[in-house]
């Protein structure tokens, strides 16, 4: 399945940010508080994106990725036409939603 833009994985998947990304600072995550150890910000999901009430990205709008040139390496590295393993369960998801 081609990537037709349509932002389902936006809605459906939680966003982990990368040490570096996370200790930048840059993006809104779910907690407000910052946690210094980065292992514990992964445990606690401290370094999790912001999400709305509807559980999608809080950068999604309308649609578009609000920062789509500096989005995160999880959302780079996914592909709904990718191969790989650990993928298939989430485009098994899209592809439910979306022909539901
Ligand atoms: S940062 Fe952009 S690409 Fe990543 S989940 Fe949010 S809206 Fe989608």
């Amino acid at each position: 399945m081609t990537c037709n833009r349509c932002g389902t994985c936006c809605k459906l998947f939680m966003i982990n940010l990368n040490e570096e990304e996370y200790r930048s600072k840059r993006y809104k995550t779910q907690f407000t508080e910052f946690v210094d150890d980065f292992e514990e910000a992964e445990l606690v999901g401290a370094n999790i994106l912001a999400q709305n009430e509807d559980k999608s990205c809080i950068y999604l709008k309308e649609g578009k990725c609000l920062i789509h040139d500096k989005r995160p390496q999880s959302c780079r590295n996914f592909f709904c036409d990718s191969k790989e393993e650990r993928f298939q369960e989430m485009i098994s998801m899209i592809k439910q939603k979306l022909h539901k």
